[in-house]
């Protein structure tokens, strides 16, 4: 049975529809991200799931039981639900301890004391019962925000952006243990982000949202190796784009030809081609042939090399083409290149 469960929910402020019929379901233990750009509606499927807005069409299930639709509407208290956001909101003047007692009122004194020293102890945080939140750096207040939300042993935890308020470094450190705590408690999670990277650190599943409709669900894996639109390939890293129509049932660009499979004469298309797709040997070229290019710049970006790169074809057009190659590898500009082609991740999509 899911943990949590979407059928065709559909959700409007006002006029403006915000989720457009989104199907989901999260099963138990699994970690699922809804990803996509700023507006696309992930924030309010996850007010959704906690009963914070109530869908106009469609039902929302939680273990099973109806919580949203069709009549149904289940207050957030008691959804068993679990909720880290971005401003972790914990409550000033209470102690740490105070803090996630809060939600467990109902337990007697023994096993409320009990349950606040094991989730402080899963989040690294059981020296701080008796701090403020103010005593505490962004990253310790988001873990005792999880802390609260595990606290009560919920069905469902619902992150929304939970790390965008920290700095780089102590980003990845909280997003490490709090990814070790989920999946050490067995807790379903449905988490939102903008941001590919992450989801892909966190998630067993994402779910890629664009103008309230969901595009493409899938392992990260999946996702990468098998976008079904250029937009969710986009979404996956920067990628190289080029415009052409088939012709003689074939699709010719200029670092290699594609099969026109399923395309009709004609239509036009866009392939997309990952950065490290490519694979680069240096010619004694004077000009560029086919299937060669021009190195404008290289640059070194850490653990990777950088290789902007001009083809010109013989119809005169210009691709400006960007390679990434793991290591130092760093071509002068001027030389040509030919250019040899992982077609596993490069893409053809109707334009
Ligand atoms: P972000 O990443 O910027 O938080 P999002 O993907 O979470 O965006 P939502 O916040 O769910 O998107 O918003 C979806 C759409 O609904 C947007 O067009 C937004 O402008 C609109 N919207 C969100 N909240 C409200 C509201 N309270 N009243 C009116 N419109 C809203």
């Amino acid at each position: 049975m899911p943990a949590l469960e979407f059928r065709d929910v559909e959700h409007f402020y006002g006029a403006t529809p915000a989720i457009k019929k989104i199907s989901l379901a999260i099963n138990p233990g699994e970690v699922v991200c809804l990803l996509g750009p700023s507006g696309c509606g992930k924030t309010t499927a996850l007010r959704l799931a906690a009963g914070l807005e109530e869908p106009e069409r469609g039902t929302v299930w939680i273990k099973g039981n109806k919580v949203a639709g069709e009549g149904a509407m289940i207050a957030p208290e008691h959804r068993n639900v679990g909720l880290v956001f971005q401003d972790y909101a914990l409550f000033p003047h209470l102690k740490i301890g105070e803090n996630i007692a809060f939600g467990i009122r109902d337990l007697s004194n023994g096993a409320r004391e009990e349950r606040i020293s094991s989730v402080l102890e899963q989040v690294g945080m059981q020296d701080y019962a008796e701090a403020y939140p103010h005593m505490l750096s962004g990253g310790q207040q988001q873990r005792v925000a999880l802390a609260r939300a595990l606290a009560s042993d919920p069905t469902l935890i619902l992150m929304d952006e939970p790390f965008s308020g920290l700095d780089a470094r102590l980003r990845d450190a909280v997003r490490d243990r709090t990814l070790h705590v989920l999946k050490k408690t067995g807790t379903a999670t449905l988490m939102v982000t903008h941001d590919a990277e992450e989801a892909m650190y966190m998630a067993d599943r994402i779910v890629v949202m664009r103008d309230g409709l969901i595009m493409q669900t899938g392992t990260p894996e999946e996702l990468y190796n098998a976008p079904n639109s250029a937009f969710v390939a986009e979404f996956f890293g920067e990628v190289n784009r080029i415009e052409k129509t088939v012709q003689n049932g074939r699709i010719d660009t200029p670092v290699g030809q594609f099969d026109a499979n399923g395309f009709a004469e004609g239509s036009d298309v866009e392939v997309i081609i990952r950065p490290e797709a490519f694979r680069l040997q240096e010619t004694n070229g004077v000009s560029p042939g086919p299937g060669q290019a021009k190195i404008l710049a290289s640059k070194l970006l850490g653990r990777s090399s950088l290789i902007h790169m001009c083809s010109c074809e013989t119809t005169g057009e210009e691709w400006h083409i960007h390679a990434r190659v793991a290591g130092r590898y760093l071509p002068p500009e001027g030389a040509f290149v030919s250019l040899e082609l992982d077609k596993s991740q490069a893409f053809v999509f109707p334009r």
